[in-house]
């Protein structure tokens, strides 16, 4: 069984076809980078899997989940970093996760909490610390680290590397090939292209809701996929 099916999903928004006819499969472990410009289609691709936002056609399943008739399973299923990751300000990393692991209905004490976090990068140190003052990417891990406690099946990340400096990027490169590695299949819409060549399996790039290209990412180096970008979004 894939991890993600997307069957034939359309929506729209008015005279807006926000996303069209769109097909995409990610097996346990895969890495699948959406790339597109702003309007493309991403985040509602996103909305829809989560099960916020029900498609017009088609159909939607994370790990057998239906998003659209099961959306608190299909949540269930799911890790999701949203372009901000929100925590508790006042409340310490080791505390943000045992309470949304508790939300997601895993009860785990601080001993776990830290090893969660430790394998999500997030260093010792910042374990007690609130997370008010956390930056981007250790929201980021902390997220991570709530998505290896509900033993998420797949990650899907917003936006992920915009507004992170270059080692906060690639310590998230970092998370996703562990997550990957454990069978976690992680989606990511991304205007990156850098991350994604260094990360993704797959990728495909979206335009006005419809997939205009689809490939291995090991096939294309960082300049020929920037011209091929540029070729589909053009043509
Ligand atoms: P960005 O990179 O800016 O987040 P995106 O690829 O995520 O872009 P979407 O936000 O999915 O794109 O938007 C796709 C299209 O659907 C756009 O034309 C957008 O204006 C429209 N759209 C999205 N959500 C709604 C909504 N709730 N009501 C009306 N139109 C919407």
């Amino acid at each position: 069984m894939s991890t993600l099916e997307l069957d034939s999903v359309s929506i729209a928004f008015g005279a807006v076809h926000a996303v069209e006819d769109l097909s995409l499969h990610l097996q346990p472990g895969e890495v699948y980078a959406l790339l597109g410009p702003n309007g493309a289609g991403k985040t509602t691709t996103l909305n829809m899997i989560l099960g916020f936002l029900r498609p017009d056609r088609g159909s939607i399943t994370v790990a057998g989940a239906d998003a659209a008739a099961d959306p608190l399973g299909a949540r269930a299923r799911i890790g999701y970093l949203p372009e901000t990751v929100m925590l508790h300000p006042s409340l310490s990393a080791i505390e943000n996760l045992t309470y949304f692991a508790l939300l997601a209905g895993r009860k785990i004490d601080a001993a776990t909490a830290r090893q969660l976090l430790s394998e999500a990068g997030l260093q010792p140190e910042a374990h007690e610390r609130l997370a008010g003052n956390f930056s981007k990417g250790m929201r980021q891990k902390v997220g991570v680290a709530i998505a290896l406690a509900k033993q998420a099946h797949l990650l899907l990340l917003d936006e992920p590397t915009s507004g992170l400096d270059a080692s906060a990027a690639n310590d998230l490169s970092n998370v996703i090939r562990a997550a990957s590695e454990r069978g976690i299949a992680v989606l990511m819409a991304t205007h990156d292209l850098f991350r994604v060549k260094d990360v993704a399996h797959r990728l495909g790039i979206l335009r006005a809701g419809r997939m205009v290209d689809e490939r291995d990412a090991a096939t294309l180096d960082p300049v020929a996929l920037e011209q091929l970008y540029l070729q589909r979004l053009a043509s």
